[in-house]
């Protein structure tokens, strides 16, 4: 038996909708690859529905079943790094509870794995049953983020993907508080391939990423991998004081024709202008002081309340 082990890891809030179906689909899948075994570690991210107690019940019936069960909602990118950090697999698969992530594409995953890649991440090629503004949003940032920050997290990918064991180990070093799942594992680098896929809609139950998450999310990717923003201070200076040496020179040259100046509307805009510039500039460095502060805290990523498989409480 040189059989590889597989951690399936599946953040889990609120999905008692889908969790049954999902659990079931992805075991169908798992069975039906040849030569692996098998663990699904499911995080429950304080789910304040049944969903734990459903979990509960699957990993009483199949020992491949682990639920690791957080103390309060810690967020999905930080479900994700628990599931990591207590996988054992020799490789790892993240993938999402609602089954938008096709259980099917893991064994395109596997056999890249076997082909010798580290990191198998899932490229959606079509996204079916995902509001117009879901769509632009997401286009719109993973654009943006690949021109602002250094390291190349490839486009349209989400955190749907096999790791391998190094990359694991790797990550497992990484201890930073606001997390980007998928940026720290383009970070650590080692080969890198893709897979298409067609993104289906949610089986049921809802998104449980609401705008204001999905901006926290967008954030954390950018302040975690670039401090270009904090550079635009500058160059918005730069920018404005130039404008402002356009303005003076129309200012003379009005004098000097004789125009008397009714500046009011001028001093006003000009003065708003330049006071959103200036609060722009102050968000940017808060967003970066916000996170140092975090940083600073060091306080651990998660708390676990405890860890279930078949026959209780490990
Ligand atoms: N999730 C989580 N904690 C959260 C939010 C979401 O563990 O605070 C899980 C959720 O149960 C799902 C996955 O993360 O398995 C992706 O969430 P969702 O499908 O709501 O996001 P979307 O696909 O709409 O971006
Ligand atoms: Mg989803």
């Amino acid at each position: 038996m040189n059989n590889k082990l597989i951690s399936v890891v599946v953040p889990v809030f609120n999905e008692t909708m889908v969790i049954e179906s999902f659990y079931q689909h992805m075991k169908d899948v798992m069975d039906s690859i040849a030569q692996i075994s098998y663990e699904i570690i499911f995080i429950d991210d304080g789910s304040r529905d049944d969903s734990y107690q459903k979990m509960v019940r699957l990993a009483d019936a199949d020992a491949n079943v682990r639920i690791i069960k957080f103390s309060r909602n810690f967020g999905h990118q930080i479900a994700i790094t628990a599931g990591i950090d207590n996988a054992k697999g020799d490789a790892v698969v993240i993938i999402d509870a609602d089954l938008q992530d096709p259980p099917e594409v893991v064994k395109e995953f596997i056999s890249k794995w076997h082909e010798g890649y580290d990191v198998v991440y899932g490229v959606r090629e079509k996204r079916d049953g995902e509001g117009k503004m879901k769509l632009l949003t997401a286009a719109v940032f993973y654009r943006l983020l690949k021109k602002i920050i250094k390291i190349e997290v490839p486009v349209d990918t989400g955190d749907f993907r096999l790791i391998s064991r190094r990359v694991v180990d790797k990550l497992k070093e990484l201890r930073e508080t606001d997390r980007f799942v998928r940026g720290l594992v383009s970070w650590v680098g080692f080969r890198q391939t893709g897979v298409l896929y067609k993104r289906d809609r949610r089986f049921a139950g809802n998104t449980k990423y609401p705008y204001s998450k999905m901006l926290k999310f967008a954030l954390d990717g950018i302040t975690s991998f670039s401090s270009v923003p904090l550079k635009l201070a500058t160059w918005l200076g730069y920018f404005t004081s130039f404008l402002a040496f356009l303005y003076l020179a129309s200012v003379f040259i009005q004098k000097a024709l004789g125009f008397t100046v009714h500046g009011w509307a001028t001093i006003m805009v000009g003065m708003l202008f330049l006071g959103g510039v200036q609060l722009i500039c102050l968000g940017i460095i808060g967003e970066y002081i916000g996170r140092i502060f975090n940083a600073t805290k060091q306080r651990p990523i998660y708390v676990i309340e405890d860890i279930y498989s078949t026959g209780g409480k490990e």
